[in-house]
């Protein structure tokens, strides 16, 4: 089964020393997205990052299939302690959206977030067939319907479909509910992250 819309891990990027930052210094949030493995090297303020397993850096692999989204940690760096919501971690463990990652002597935070894409839109192949989370109806493809895939488990829902068995009427069962039958995550029909931390400065 394929989903149009998507979700995808990323850190947020915080700067700890902003009191000797001028406004103009001040830089919006870095947002590093994790949309495969990702190795980080902090040093001296500097984030730097680079696609895969590389030498000497934080490594951050999203693990798939979770049912809660799900990223492991490796820190494979003797040169950095790394706490995270406060803790000490070792050279490997798993965080979650709205962990803070951060490395004892470096004026950086790391928060773990997710940016969602949900898929609103026109009935597309993928779609046809499937039975809407609400009504169970299987959907169908007149030119004018639109469905809404819940971003979360790709449940799909009529948003406002011609129903095929009574002239003039209209399924809207997206409307109906604020949460996925399926899953229960709350329907989103904007790009969004889950979670924005309130960043110092
Ligand atoms: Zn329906
Ligand atoms: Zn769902």
């Amino acid at each position: 089964m394929t989903n149009l819309g998507s979700r995808a891990l990323c850190l947020f990027v915080e700067r700890l020393n902003t009191e000797s930052a001028s406004e103009d210094e001040r830089r919006p949030p870095e947002i590093i997205a994790l949309d495969g493995v990702v190795s980080l090297r902090i040093r001296h303020n500097l984030v730097m990052t680079a696609a895969g397993v590389r030498p000497d850096s934080l490594i951050f692999e999203p693990l798939p299939g979770r049912p809660v989204p799900t990223v492991r940690l490796t820190v494979d760096d003797d040169d950095i302690v790394v706490r995270v919501n406060g803790e000490i971690v070792g050279s490997t463990c798993e965080l979650h959206v709205r962990d803070v990652l951060k490395c004892v002597g470096e004026p950086v935070a790391l928060h773990l977030s997710m940016i969602q894409r949900p898929y609103v839109g026109p009935v597309a192949t993928e779609h046809v067939g499937r039975a809407c989370a609400v009504c169970k109806a299987p959907i169908d493809d007149p030119p004018t319907a639109v469905v809404l895939e819940c971003v979360a488990c790709g449940a799909v829902l009529h948003e406002h479909a011609p129903d095929l068995g009574s002239t003039g009427e209209f399924l809207e069962c997206a409307k109906t509910v604020t949460a996925c039958p399926v899953c229960e995550t709350r329907l989103q029909r904007e790009e969004s992250y889950v979670y924005v931390p309130g960043l110092a400065g």
